[in-house]
């Protein structure tokens, strides 16, 4: 029997909790961070919003692309869909292009990546973003101009990914606008 676009793209990419695509989860009132905590996740006041939490990423739950809590995850879990999947579900992209542009997504993030380690070592358990923040504010500290370009290097680097990234699995975005960092209802993303 053929998969679902869901069992055939997102048990292989994960990009949507990994951190990659969003640096937190916006929780719904009737979310249960209780539940959630218990269950491993890490949970945070969010900063925007009054008595509000954020389900940080990358997302304890998810192992080898698959959510482990996938009965009890977050309203917004529930409900969202990239830009990929739900053209494949159109019929207006082929599941060969839609693996296609996860690879590329996966060898851009690799790039990134490497040149975030060549500033120093990393925290893995951070979003991708907050590991290129603190790779570059680590170059702000260190007065060797090599060190100041890959910095520099790096920041360029990120800002073309997290374009990408958005035009490609989010929505297309004006080249000026900054690219989401939260992941929301669908009608939000
Ligand atoms: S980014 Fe899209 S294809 Fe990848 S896991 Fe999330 S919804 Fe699925
Ligand atoms: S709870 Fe599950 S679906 Fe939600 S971010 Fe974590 S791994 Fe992904």
């Amino acid at each position: 029997m053929k998969p679902s676009p869901t069992d055939d793209l997102c048990t292989r990419c994960g990009l949507c909790c990994d951190g990659s695509l969003f640096a937190d989860v916006e929780l719904a009132r009737r979310d249960n961070s209780a539940v959630l905590e218990s269950l491993g996740l890490e949970i945070e006041e969010d900063g925007e919003r009054a008595n509000a939490e954020l389900l940080v990423q990358p997302c304890a739950a998810l192992r080898n692309c698959r959510c482990t809590i996938y009965a009890h995850r977050p309203g917004c879990c529930r409900t969202f869909e990239c830009q990929v999947l739900q053209a494949v579900r159109r019929g207006t992209l082929s599941s060969a292009a839609a693996h296609a542009t996860i690879a590329e997504a996966f060898t851009r993030i690799d790039a990134v990546r490497t040149r975030v380690r060549q500033l120093g070592p990393v925290e893995e358990q951070l979003s991708l973003r907050d590991q290129c923040t603190d790779a570059v504010a680590r170059a702000d500290e260190d007065s060797r101009p090599q060190i100041k370009t890959s910095a520099d290097q790096l920041e360029s680097a990120l800002a073309d990914l997290e374009h990408w990234l958005h035009s490609e699995f989010l929505r297309p975005i004006k080249s000026s606008a900054p690219a989401a960092r939260r992941k929301r209802t669908p009608s939000e993303a």
